[in-house]
This record gives structure tokens, sequence and C-alpha cells, in this order.
């Protein structure tokens, strides 16, 4: 997969994406990631990216032509139009979700427009990107975190990514992944709508604080069904 992130602060994704799973993915080439000044598609002497907001009110606003011209630079072809995604990161988007993340996987490509100050002209979410995609219900400074979790989340479900893809059908919001075992037992299908059960590891006995007898009783039945019922069901909005 390719991503292609615009910002204005590229200097921001020094460091999330040089560690850890992200630094193997690239390393084996499973993603490739292009961090993209917008600065860079500026006809001015200043570098401009952005200018006051038509009708008043506070703050600058990242001017549609820049974006227009930069997206223009590294777009996918039109033919291949269903195999890539033009994302806007911004807080009135559509909520991202684990099943929104796997969906992106299977891409093979994805440019982010991460926005900044004010926001961006509204005419880049109206005709040139796919889609608005918020992280969550609250305000960011940038679009640049918000790129970063969203490229976290779907690199991860690339397959090959993750050591042990096992993983992956067996944690919170589980969807049906590229890695679906053969089975699909209770405790996986439930783990489709919900939070992972709770997981504990050594020592034992902590202070007051023990292990759940069930899971140290070597009975899987009784194991699979205490997680199942232990499993936290998401009421979050999707
Ligand atoms: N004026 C905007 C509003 O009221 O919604 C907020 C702009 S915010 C300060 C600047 C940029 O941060 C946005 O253009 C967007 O790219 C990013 N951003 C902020 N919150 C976000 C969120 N929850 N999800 C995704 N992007 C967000």
């Amino acid at each position: 997969m390719k991503i292609d992130i615009l910002t204005i602060f590229p200097d921001m994704f020094k460091g999330p994406f040089d560690t850890s799973m992200l630094k193997k993915a690239k390393d084996d080439n499973l993603v490739e990631i292009n961090i993209h000044d917008l600065r860079a598609w500026s006809k001015d002497t200043h570098k401009t990216v952005d200018d006051r907001p038509y009708g008043g009110g506070p703050g600058m606003i990242i001017r549609v032509d820049i974006v227009d011209r930069a997206i223009s630079n590294f777009q996918f072809p039109i033919s291949k139009k269903e195999k890539g995604r033009i994302i806007l990161l911004s807080a009135k988007g559509k909520i991202f979700t684990q099943k929104k993340a796997l969906e992106y996987s299977k891409l093979d490509q994805l440019i982010l427009i991460a926005g900044h100050y004010e926001g961006v002209d509204e005419r880049v979410a109206e005709h040139l990107a796919d889609e608005e995609v918020s992280i969550g219900e609250y305000v960011l400074t940038g679009g640049e975190l918000p790129a970063m979790v969203l490229v976290d989340t779907v690199v991860r479900l690339i397959p090959g990514v993750l050591g042990n893809p096992q993983s992956l059908s067996e944690e919170s919001f589980s969807p049906i992944t590229n890695h679906q075992p053969a089975k699909l037992t209770k405790l996986r299908l439930s783990l489709i709508t919900s939070t992972e059960y709770p997981q504990y590891t050594r020592p034992e006995n902590y202070k007051e604080w023990k292990v759940p007898d069930v899971l140290l009783s070597g009975n899987h039945k009784e194991i699979e069904k205490w997680k199942v019922e232990h499993a936290r069901k998401s009421t979050r909005k999707k």
C-alpha cells in the first residue's frame, strides 16, 4: 500500500512512523509512506497555503487550489479509483471505526489531507476528497495526529504486518478480518461488536489482586465462556 500525506507540518511525522510495527511494515515493503509539505505547491515567495475566510470569522483557511495542485501530482489513475481513497481529516467527518480501517487496509493507495488552523476550504471536501473522516468528537489543532491514528490502525491490518495475525481476530471491535480463522467461535463473533475481555499475566497474585481462578483452570470451555461473558458490549456510536 502507498500512503501519501499532505500537511503543513511534515516534521510532526518524525518518530511515529519510524518505530515499532510501522517501521517494520515499511522495512518489509508492505507499505510506503510519503509525507508531503503542502507549501511545495504554493506559488508565492512566502509559500502561503492559507487565507482569511470569506464572510469573516476567526483564523485562516487552507486553500483549495493548493490542495488540488498537490493531489494531482500523485493521485491514482481514475481506472484504479476503486483501489484508492482521498481522505480529508476533519472534525465534522464520519467517525473512524475498526470496520473502516479494515476497508482501507484492502486498498492500494490512500491520500490523507491534514488540515490546520481554522480548517480547509469546503470545496476540498465537496470536490476533491472521497471521504471526510473524524477520529472522534473533539477538536485537535491539526489533522496530523488524526492522520497518524488512521495510518497506524490501517497498516497493522495489512496482511504480513503483524507477526501473529491470530491476535487480530481476537481483539476489540474485530471485524471479519483479512486473517479470518476457519471457525467462527462464539467468542470471535462476540468480539465483532465488543471490546476485548480483560487480560492478565504473571504474577498470579499481586497484593490482594488475584487473577480470576477460571483463567488458571486449564478448562478451555470454561475459559472461552468467561471471555465471552467479560467482553464488554460496545455502546459507542458507529
Ligand atoms: N474549525 C474546525 C471546526 O470547528 O471543526 C476545526 C479546525 S481544527 C483546529 C484544524 C484541523 O484539525 C482540521 O482541519 C482537521 O484537519 C483537524 N482535526 C481537528 N479535529 C479533528 C478530528 N476530531 N478528526 C480529524 N481531524 C481533525
